[in-house]
């Protein structure tokens, strides 16, 4: 039986898998490393959070653990739909079929650390927090970790080494324990940059002067030209977390160099936001640097009988489907049913994770770049398509199946299912935004 587990990395992925294992057995003690500080104890700075929103994918896996999906849902907003926001002014509404739950990335890792902490003692879990690991040995079941908290200095930095029986790399998509697979054999590995950067902006839900008050029930989007994208997400404090989206070639948004042109770009293109958003979050938002995003697939996610990497370290897609942290949490609740269905036989259920999940990983890879086309035109069809899928389904669920995004974001299908059953759409938006990039080569060159 395997007993000194180490996870690499206390984020939404490595803490539930903690609360997974020790709901299994007593017998696993378990480390966590973290490169962050405790954010229990850091000022809860909003601006350095992401918005969230949890689907059935992921409320399923929170379900299994007592009382986990009724604190997350505490500490998030119910949201029923997506709002579209148009040119015109006018608004379109797209319902959900079952709603979604947006918290932030924030709230939603101190609601899994507490729970942790409170329902286990600390001989069963332990968290190092401010422990970035830095090297790792697979022959030797070693793993080296620097304190990065206290010293800023390289040579100051306190090295500890760990061993263990057990190794699970949650640590996100530049992961460390990844990285190590590279020098095992046949591992097949891909990165890519996602072309569109984001930066987040906070702002209040309204401006009763300008009379702008955003449903905080919802969604908003607002996509005024094509290759720049605003989704504004509530806060349970009634605010809400904003994420502009946007080509690194964007003049508008390179453009801007000072609060003031930051503000006009709100004004001009997202003319609510431009209402809500203060001179200092103008400000801070000028300051943020853009953030990239790295999408990863790998064609094996174990090693042997004691590696298993899992979470945006093993298949990081972008934020456009909002599924990251729900596949991260559909990850753990696989490896769970796994290691049932092999009497906690971890060679066998480790082996069988990569078979399980590899093909849907990859779908998910698919969908994630082709759900949404860039074109306006063609986003337009896929707005009607999807109210025309909903309708009928609901009319005739035996002939019409149900819309892309219910498939993806309200069912526990696998997403090689659902893209073998949308596999015409999906054909059609990757052929029109391959050429919409290569239109943009020809003009750059
Ligand atoms: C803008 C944006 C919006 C998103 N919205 C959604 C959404 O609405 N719904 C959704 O489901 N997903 C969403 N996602 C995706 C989501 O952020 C990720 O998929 C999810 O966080 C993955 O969880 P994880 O635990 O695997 O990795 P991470 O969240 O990346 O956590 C990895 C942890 O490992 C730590 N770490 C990294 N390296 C080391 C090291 N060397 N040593 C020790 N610790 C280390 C990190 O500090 C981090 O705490 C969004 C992503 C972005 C960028």
């Amino acid at each position: 039986m395997t007993n000194k587990v180490i996870i690499v990395g206390a984020g939404p992925c490595g803490l539930l898998l903690a609360h997974y294992l020790l709901n299994r057995s007593t017998q696993y003690q378990i480390n966590i490393y973290e490169r962050r500080s405790d954010p229990r104890l850091v000022s809860l700075d909003n601006s350095r959070t992401i918005p969230y929103g949890l689907s059935e994918r992921g409320l399923k896996a929170l379900r299994k653990i007592d009382g986990l999906e009724a604190a997350i849902k505490a500490e998030s907003v119910k949201n029923k739909g997506v709002i579209v926001h148009k040119e015109n002014g006018k608004t379109l509404f797209l319902s959900k079929r079952t709603p979604t739950f947006n918290t932030n990335r924030t709230r939603l890792v101190i609601t899994l650390l507490e729970t942790l902490t409170k329902n286990y003692e600390s001989n069963q879990v332990k968290i190092n927090f401010g422990c970035k690991c830095t090297q790792v040995d697979f022959a030797a079941k070693t793993l080296g970790f620097e304190k990065v908290r206290e010293a800023s200095v390289e040579e100051d930095r306190e090295k500890v080494n760990v061993n263990y029986d057990l190794l699970i790399g949650t640590d996100g998509a530049h992961s460390v324990v990844r990285k190590h697979f590279l020098t095992t054999e046949s591992f097949d590995f891909e990165q890519k940059h996602v072309r569109s950067g984001y930066k987040t902006v906070f702002i209040p839900g309204s401006n009763e002067k300008a009379g702008i008050d955003l449903q905080r029930d919802c969604l908003h989007v607002w996509r005024p030209y094509n290759g720049i994208a605003f989704g504004a997400v509530p806060q349970l404090d009634g605010t809400f977390i904003g994420l502009l989206f946007f080509e690194p070639d964007d003049g508008n948004v390179a453009g801007i160099s000072s609060k003031e042109d930051a503000i006009a770009f709100f004004h001009k293109y997202i003319p609510e936001v431009g209402q809500l958003i203060s001179e200092s979050e103008a400000e801070a938002f000028l300051k943020r640097p853009p953030s990239p995003q790295l999408k990863i697939r790998c064609n094996r996610y174990h090693y042997g009988d004691s590696v298993l990497i899992m979470g945006d370290a093993a298949h990081a897609i972008s934020s456009s489907l909002g599924q990251g942290c729900n596949v991260a949490f559909e990850d753990v609740m696989l490896l769970d049913s796994l290691l049932d269905e092999y009497s906690e036989k971890w060679e066998d259920a480790l082996a069988q994770f990569t078979i399980k999940r590899q093909p849907d990983a990859y779908a998910l890879s698919e969908l994630d770049n082709n759900v949404f086309p860039s074109s306006k035109a063609l986003f337009t069809e896929f707005i009607l398509r999807e109210n025309f899928a909903r309708v009928m389904n609901k009319l005739l669920p035996n002939i019409f199946k149900p819309s892309l995004r219910d498939l993806i974001a309200d069912s526990t299908i696998p997403f090689a299912d659902i893209l073998k059953s949308y596999q015409s759409w999906i054909s059609r938006v990757k052929d029109s935004n391959d050429r919409l990039i290569r239109k943009k080569h020809v003009k750059i060159n």
